[in-house]
């Protein structure tokens, strides 16, 4: 089963591509600030403007009202939003996959009402429509499909045939899980969930035939992400990804709203007047893309008493407020770079991506940033969707090329825990998808029938620092020698970035397995302080690693030795006993201070003095054995004197050997 499903994933795309047909298949971008779809139209990806030809553009906003309707777009952000705080959603995408707890910080900054967790503790929903309805984050990206969805079947003359979604690179199992459910709630069959810079690199890739390693800069209204990739004949490889969740055009418009609210004589939060805080956010906004094009800009704001305030705003006032946010932006850089191993010079190029990169100041930035001027052919706000559309034009068979393959990356590594808390690492942090990892691991106890899998994602040594991501168990195994089972354990990461986890013990055959959907996500500000931290503790992590090894290590060999005592005391010769106790007491008191080395050796102490004691064990095994009796036998023999917690369920590493799908 595990088997054939690695095969099934080192095709991607081709399966699915088969069962969609020739036709019409588009690419969504569907983004935190804005949304937009495309197509492939006479062999060019083109952005879908509706029936009415106007902006390609679809900002993320869903107003509910309170007599039922839904408003999509712009009519939501420009003229219902300001009126209707609570019942008009912005930037859903925050909270897609995500929990209450997780939403937390995001939920002091937003004035929606949130619905108290009862009965799905993990599920956000939204209170609107005057108080009448609850909707959950996946419901009003749905919305948002929706309108893109009635769009391009008006332009294209039908119904559609699929679509590819563009996801950030950061997003984990339960994001990507709850936008591929929105797909399905707009009643669209989404072909493939796609990383929004290989999609950016999709777009430039495949209409100039570049090659090289390119370093894509997407700097969007409310998050940062850079991503490395490299292109080779076709072929995308995301060797590195970074950013910062809460940086992008956004942070630049509070920065100049609170210019703007000083200028007018106000406090900062506008005096709690939320009314007034949102029309100068959007003036600030207006005013600044506005300042892309012009040098300066006067700037009208209604009064909250009545009457308008009037003020000028420069290019320079401007860059000067926000550059020290747009500064946030070198150390994820920087970092993506070193986790990819290229220097900016090594570079190829740098795509822009998102609106806020067409700020004369971004475009400086990253110039100097890279050492190079930045590719900008293709408009920032329409590349991703641009790349989605020409992805899947190719799943649907439109492209004639079926040759193209994509490849991301997982962005936290995901692995086990261990015996002792330790996390071990199946896939590790920027591995290639799709991508698989098999490793075999045996009992820690005697007797023990189940095995406990606690699947974990994260940098850090021990479980305790990393974030669960599920946990399941196989159970029904006949109870066996430690060490006897052999628990065959694989990890694959699907094209769209999900995981899937199975377990066979070899020796009975029983196996199970799950699909990882975490009831709650991660945020992306955890994303980044969990690599942060990775980072800090990096060596102190590696230390308290070996030392739960070595303990784990002596528990197992002391409990091993007193079953052998209880089990065959007679093989210990008297002239070793005094000395396998001393070693015993040796190690028991190593085992209880903090140095793995002194751990280490007096493991090694005891093994010197038990050796006679082990071989003669042995001797008398391979005896029964020989004598007919088999195997099996002696292992029963173990387990009646065993020690062990009997079904206590518990993993221990045996062998490791990993294979990339
Ligand atoms: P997202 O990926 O988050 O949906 P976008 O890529 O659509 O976001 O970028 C939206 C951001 O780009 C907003 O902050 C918007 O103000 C900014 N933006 C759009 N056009 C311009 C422009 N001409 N000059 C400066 N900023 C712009
Ligand atoms: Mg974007």
């Amino acid at each position: 089963m595990a088997v054939e499903a690695l095969f099934d994933i080192s095709e991607p795309g081709q399966a699915r591509a088969k069962e969609a047909c020739k036709g019409r298949a588009v690419g969504i971008d569907l983004g935190t600030t804005n949304s937009l779809v495309a197509a492939v139209q006479a062999g060019q990806p083109v952005c879908l403007r509706g029936p009415e030809a106007g902006a390609s553009v679809v900002p993320s906003v869903v107003h509910y009202a309170a007599d039922g309707h839904v408003v999509v777009g712009q009519t939501a952000r420009d003229d219902l939003a300001p009126r209707f705080a609570q019942d008009t959603i912005a930037s859903v995408k925050r909270f897609m996959g995500r929990g209450p707890q997780d939403a937390e910080a995001t939920r002091r900054l937003t004035p929606y009402q949130f619905a108290p967790a009862a009965g799905e503790p993990s599920l956000v929903r939204f209170v609107v429509a005057g108080g009448s309805r609850l909707v959950t984050p996946v419901e009003v990206s749905a919305e948002i499909l929706r309108v893109l969805k009635a769009r391009a079947e008006a332009d294209l003359g039908g119904e559609l045939d699929g679509v590819v979604i563009t996801v950030p690179a950061y997003f984990d199992d339960g994001q990507r899980q709850a936008t591929r459910d929105a797909g399905r709630l707009a009643g669209l069959d989404v072909l493939r969930l796609l990383n929004e810079p290989t999609a950016a690199a999709l777009a430039y890739g495949l209409d100039k035939q570049a090659e090289g390693t390119f370093a894509v800069f997407d700097l969007g209204g409310g998050t940062f992400d850079v991503s490395i990739l490299k292109l080779a004949r076709g072929v995308f490889e995301v060797k590195a990804t970074g950013g910062d969740s809460a940086l992008g055009g956004d942070d630049f418009d509070r920065l100049i709203a609170g210019h703007l609210l000083q200028a007018m004589g106000l406090p900062d939060d506008g005096g709690g007047d939320r009314f007034l805080v949102r029309r100068v956010l959007d003036a600030a906004r207006a005013a600044k893309e506005a300042l892309t094009e012009a040098p300066d800009i006067a700037v009208v704001v209604e009064r909250p008493g009545g009457g308008t305030w009037r003020g000028q705003l420069d290019r320079a006032q401007m860059e000067a407020l926000v550059r020290p946010v747009l500064d946030r932006c070198v150390r994820p850089v920087r970092r993506a770079l070193a986790d990819a191993g290229v220097a900016a010079a090594d570079l190829t190029g740098v795509i822009l991506v998102g609106g806020a990169t067409r700020m004369p100041l971004v475009r400086e930035f990253v110039s100097t940033l890279f050492g190079r001027e930045p590719l900008h052919d293709i408009d920032p706000d329409e590349v991703v969707a641009l790349g989605a559309a020409i992805q899947a034009d190719i799943l649907a068979g439109g492209s004639g090329r079926d040759d193209v393959v994509l490849l991301d990356v997982v962005p936290l590594s995901l692995g086990l825990e261990m015996m002792g808390g330790v996390a071990e690492k199946l896939i590790h942090r920027n591995t290639t998808v799709p991508c698989g990892a098999t490793q075999t691991f045996t009992t820690y106890a005697d007797r023990q029938t189940g095995f406990d899998l606690h699947v974990v994602q994260g940098e850090r040594e021990l479980v305790a620092d990393c974030r669960s991501l599920a946990r399941f168990k196989l159970t029904g195994i006949p109870p066996m020698a430690a060490g006897m089972a052999r628990l065959e354990v694989t990890f694959l990461v699907d094209a769209d970035g999900l995981l899937r986890v199975s377990a066979r013990e070899q020796t009975t055959g029983k196996e199970t397995a799950i699909e990882v959907k975490p009831s709650y996500g991660l945020t992306d500000d955890e994303v980044e302080r969990m690599l942060l931290d990775s980072f800090a503790h990096a060596e102190d992590d590696v230390k308290l690693r070996s030392l739960t090894e070595q303990r784990v290590e002596a528990e197992r060999i002391l409990a091993a030795l007193r079953a052998a005592m209880v089990d065959a005391p007679e093989l210990l010769a008297d002239a070793d006993r005094q000395a396998v106790a001393a070693a015993v007491r040796v190690l028991e008191t190593a085992r209880a201070g903090t140095d793995h080395l002194a751990i280490r050796a007096a493991i090694e102490g005891l093994d010197a003095a038990s050796k006679d004691f082990a071989t003669k064990r042995l001797d008398r095994a391979l005896d029964v054995g020989l004598r007919g009796q088999g195997v099996r036998a002696v292992e029963a023999r173990v387990d009646e004197s065993a020690t062990a917690k009997g079904t206590t369920a518990g993993v221990k590493r045996s062998h490791a050997g990993h294979e990339h799908g």
